[in-house]
């Protein structure tokens, strides 16, 4: 008895030794837990993308002078790279950009209507609706990928997503999705939320916006930039708004100088993710837009007719661990509906809700 009890402790005693041990010797994970960020920028053509500052429509600004200092060069290589040069000097070498319509690749939206909601739908939920037909904040009846992947194991409560338009609450049905959502006005609201999110949201409060529905898109990209520092989710998806809104407002030269904004704020994002340990090496960033816009003078809006012919087009930019580092690639198409299995294959996922069209092949 005595021997027994004195031993029973002792057995015990060298488990769980053997447990502390074996956990102090664990290796980190092999492989770490790969993330992903899809980035839209409303409206934005392929044509700035592919051949940069259109100098038809600058010549009709009142500014030109100053436009073309800043981006015009006789080629549409040099262009492209003085409008966006983030995006070309990164992923035009590391990763891979589909849509440019002169190589004979179309970026296709499907759901033949090109305005806003019902892109956001096709690209989020794999699949067009033609119950969506307005940009009315009805909330999705579908099932979006952020959605789908917050309710799949080693993912749920690690998606989060910002929107400069007031609409994304609806797009992705925050009620039933239970997605955190700061979109449109809204502020920080976290009770762990950092001094600089406080700051974000006096600033807001106080900060003039040219439009009802759409902030300024600093805010939009600082509230994310701090939601990644502070809760580091694995899906995160950021949709800037301002290309549109300046474009609808027939300001040219308001609409490329957000584009190249856009690409500044991408490459903080960037140069944040490749320092930070959890994303550099394993996050996979995947940019596109919910619609183009019309040519000539049509530049100013998109939807169907003839005004807005060319608004059909969309594009894409992808960069990551598994993604090829295939440059522009020419003669190959792909559709706005495939982005939502893409962004799920880049966490090892296979977006399977019935319908939803397959990823982009850009491994
Ligand atoms: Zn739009």
């Amino acid at each position: 008895m005595g021997q027994s009890e004195h031993a029973v402790p002792g057995i015990l005693a060298a488990g769980l030794l053997a447990i502390t041990l074996a956990a102090c010797q664990v290796p980190p994970a092999a492989t770490p837990e790969v993330r992903a960020i899809l980035v839209t920028i409303d409206g934005l053509r392929w044509e700035e993308v592919f051949t940069g500052l259109d100098s038809t429509l600058a010549r009709q600004t009142e500014t030109f002078d100053a436009l073309s200092e800043d981006f015009w060069a006789p080629g549409a290589d040099q262009r492209k790279r003085l409008l966006m040069p983030w995006l070309w000097e990164t992923i035009g070498e590391a990763g891979v950009l589909l849509g440019n319509r002169t190589l004979g690749s179309d970026g296709i939206i499907t759901n033949g209507r090109n305005f806003s909601y019902p892109s956001y739908n096709e690209l989020l939920t794999g699949q067009p609706d033609d119950r969506i037909d307005s940009n009315d904040k009805i909330p999705n009846p579908n099932t979006s990928v952020l959605e789908w992947l917050n309710g799949r194991p080693g993912f749920e409560g690690s998606v989060a997503a910002f929107g400069s338009w007031d609409v994304f609450p609806f797009i992705l049905n925050e009620d039933r999705s239970g997605l955190p959502v700061n979109a449109g006005f809204r502020s920080a609201t976290d009770s762990d939320r950092s001094d600089r999110e406080d700051y974000l949201n006096t600033l807001q409060a106080q900060t003039p916006s040219p439009w009802g529905a759409v902030r300024l898109d600093v805010f939009t990209h600082h509230y994310a930039m701090e939601y990644l520092k502070r809760v580091a989710p694995r899906v995160t998806y950021i949709a800037y708004g301002e290309t549109d809104d300046f474009a609808h407002d027939g300001d040219f030269e308001a609409y490329v100088r957000a584009a190249h904004r856009t690409d500044a704020f991408l490459r903080d994002l960037w140069e944040w993710i490749q320092a930070e340990p959890g994303y550099a090496q394993n996050t996979t960033l995947i940019i596109t837009t919910d619609h183009g816009r019309g040519s000539g003078e049509g530049w100013i809006g998109h939807g169907t007719g003839p005004r807005w012919a060319g608004s059909e087009f969309t594009w894409m930019a992808a960069m990551g661990p598994n993604i090829a580092a295939l440059g522009e690639v020419a003669d190959r198409d792909f559709e706005l509906r495939q982005i939502a299995s893409t962004v799920a294959h880049a966490v090892g996922t296979n977006f399977t809700p019935s319908g939803a069209a397959p990823a982009v092949q850009i491994e």
